[in-house]
């Protein structure tokens, strides 16, 4: 049903994550700003934060992952997430190495279907335990998706670990 939903074309469809919300990509920016302000103003959304504008960026890679420093924010920040025990340590490695600006290919082709789930799904949650279980939800969903490109986060992570190593 979701994938249907997907091939729908018209005002009403973001074209770049495939979700159904009025005024499409608009529409779609302000449901992720209403849930990054919810994560802001309470403490119980805790870390999250961060996962859900890495997952919005991997669903819309136009305006968010246009540099190969951003892809690669974005792309390890998922990954670590999703994959990683010590994520706030990967996270501060992969800043430092990012912030040397290294010379880092953004791939011309990315997914063109980039996960089942949208921020409806998130933008949905009746509290914080629900919107925090959704947006690991979303991410799973986004991550499948981009499976070609696991490899390269891992890449990336194990480069920016080695060169950022005892700093
Ligand atoms: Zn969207």
């Amino acid at each position: 049903m979701v994938d249907s939903e997907n091939e729908v074309e018209g005002d009403d469809v973001c074209e770049d994550c495939g979700a159904a919300v009025s005024e499409g990509k608009p529409g779609c920016l302000k449901m992720f700003e209403e849930a990054i302000a919810r994560e802001f103003s309470d403490y119980r959304y805790g870390r999250i934060h961060r996962l859900t504008v890495d997952v919005y960026a991997l669903q819309h890679p136009e305006p968010y992952m246009r540099s190969g420093k951003s892809f690669a924010a974005h792309l390890t920040g998922v990954c670590v997430a999703l994959e990683y025990e010590d994520a706030p340590d990967i996270n501060h490695a992969v800043q430092k190495w990012l912030s040397r600006n290294p010379a880092i290919d953004k791939p011309s082709q990315l997914p063109r279907h980039r996960g089942q789930l949208t921020i409806t799904y998130v933008h949905e949650a009746g509290d914080a335990e629900e919107h925090n279980r959704r947006v690991r939800e979303w991410a799973q969903s986004v991550w499948d998706a981009w499976a070609e490109f696991h490899d390269m986060a891992k890449q990336l992570i194990k480069e920016a670990s080695a060169k950022t190593a005892g700093q």
